[in-house]
């Protein structure tokens, strides 16, 4: 039986206007203390990220959806019990700045009891290596599977939003940004000595 969605909102200063059930998945390493949504409601939601590669990434997941673009992609989320493809989708909540974040399952398989030796080649999340994330601090696209690209393509192969304590973010400079500054520089350069 498929799990029901899960939704949280969050105004335009980014206070928690509300949550569904089983929100806490979200919160991920921060769940742990039996958090119950009073007592996240009216909250900043940057108390409930703790660490600085999350927060960078909801800041601009967050940038993103302000301008007026929705983001969704699925994800893999497996417990032992069961693989799951769950689905996120991100986007504008009224007209005020407001952000809602939903998630639903897409698929949730029993997994068969198999023996451990028999794997199928499939990583569990606690199996994941930690992974340096490069991001443009120009452009803010992301490098991933030897190309830079926008967030919605690359998040599902980094599986940012999923592991994010597993992702180390690296801020540097993406090839056409360089040419771009280079260019700009010699013609600002040439404009100066011109005259
Ligand atoms: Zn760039």
């Amino acid at each position: 039986m498929p799990s029901p969605a899960i939704v949280y909102r969050i105004d335009a200063s980014d206070r928690i206007t509300y949550v569904s059930e089983g929100w806490d998945v979200f919160a991920g390493e921060n769940s742990s203390g039996g958090v119950t949504a009073a007592d996240v409601l009216g909250r900043p939601l940057w108390d409930f990220i703790s660490d600085d590669t999350t927060k960078e990434i909801y800041r601009q997941v967050l940038a993103r959806i302000r301008t007026g673009r929705r983001m969704s992609y699925s994800f893999r989320c497996d417990s032992p019990a069961c693989r799951r493809l769950l689905e996120m989708q991100i986007r504008l909540h009224g007209d005020a700045g407001g952000v809602e974040f939903q998630t639903s399952t897409l698929t949730e398989v029993a997994r068969e009891l198999a023996p451990v030796s028999q794997g199928d080649g499939s990583v569990g999340a606690e199996e994941l290596e930690p992974g340096l994330v490069r991001v443009c601090g120009w452009c803010n696209r992301f490098y991933a599977d030897g190309a830079w690209r926008e967030m919605e393509e690359a998040f599902p192969r980094l599986r940012l939003l999923e592991h994010p304590e597993r992702q180390m973010l690296t801020h540097g400079m993406c090839e056409q940004c360089f040419e771009r500054m280079v260019g700009d520089l010699s013609a600002a350069e040439a404009a100066g000595t011109g005259g």
